[in-house]
């Protein structure tokens, strides 16, 4: 077992950072197996030096050892775009002029962002627009995927833990719910479901450990894997942390983070009894 923690330096590890590590780390541990540490800091707009500083002390006082030679997606980002022009090549991505904005019109603030399906534009409009320096995204076209593998049906995944509703055991992947994904844009020059199948296959990751807000990015990351021909690892969704509000722990809401925690007293042994490890 070849297990990962992959958190983005956004902010100060929390709770519930603490928990989906410390899991992976076990489940690891317990199969006498390995564990890695990544740091997915593809977005430059939002990823900071310090956080990624503070993750590491911070795993480090909560008992957590992983191999050195930490990957750094920010190293690799020529790595990603060559994914990106190879599915170019193949006709399975598309330059997108529309703004989030514009594929929003109609939403109402509390509902989820509006999958959006579309087309290459014609090819001298294509043309114009590039001419006038306007911005684009590239986006995976489903209905080019889909020609390509024949339709999704094969694409399933194995879940040994469980999505938010329940969802264990042989889950039949379903990317078109997503829409055609951003693989790359201006400000954030990869997609992050791009760089985290790239980097599970290259560092030989055989179960995906993470909390189950992502169980729906498995789906997508299940059809990237079939296009780029890389192995499909096992999934183990865990559920998430909630704190005494009953609401789970986020970096928006300020959540107490680790140091905070470390300031007020708290050791790791009693964090770690506290998560139940
Ligand atoms: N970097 C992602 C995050 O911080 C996690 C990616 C993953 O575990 O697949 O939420």
């Amino acid at each position: 077992m070849l297990t990962r923690f992959a958190p983005s330096p956004t902010g100060f590890l929390h709770r519930g950072h603490a928990f989906s590590a410390l899991t992976a780390f076990r489940a690891a541990q317990s199969a006498g197996g390995r564990f890695l540490l990544r740091i997915e800091d593809i977005d430059a707009t939002r990823c900071r030096p310090e956080y990624e500083a503070a993750i590491l002390e911070d795993l480090a006082w909560l008992g957590l050892e992983w191999e050195t030679l930490v990957r750094r997606q920010s190293d690799h980002l020529a790595d990603y775009h060559a994914d990106i022009e190879a599915l170019r090549e193949r006709g399975l991505v598309y330059r997108c002029f529309k703004t989030r904005k514009e594929i929003d019109i109609g939403r109402a603030p509390h509902e989820p962002a509006i999958p959006y399906v579309g087309a290459p534009l014609p090819a001298d409009e294509e043309t114009q627009r590039l001419a006038r320096g306007e911005a684009f995204a590239w986006r995976l076209s489903l209905a080019a995927a889909s020609a390509a593998l024949g339709g999704f049906e094969d694409l399933t995944f194995v879940e040994q833990g469980a999505g938010p509703d329940g969802e264990t055991g042989v889950i039949q992947a379903l990317p078109e719910t997503a829409g055609d994904i951003v693989l790359a844009r201006k400000d954030v020059g990869v997609a992050y479901h791009l760089a985290v199948v790239h980097d599970d296959a290259l560092q030989s990751v055989t179960h995906v450990i993470r909390g189950h807000d992502l169980f729906e990015a498995a789906h997508i990351q299940r059809l990237l894997q079939a296009l780029l021909g890389l192995p499909t690892p096992t999934y183990l969704h865990h559920g998430l942390l909630v704190g005494p509000d009953g609401k789970r722990y986020a970096k928006r809401d300020k959540a107490q983070t680790l140091r905070e925690l470390r300031a007020a007293g708290v050791t790791a042994d009693d964090l770690r009894a506290e998560l139940g490890f």
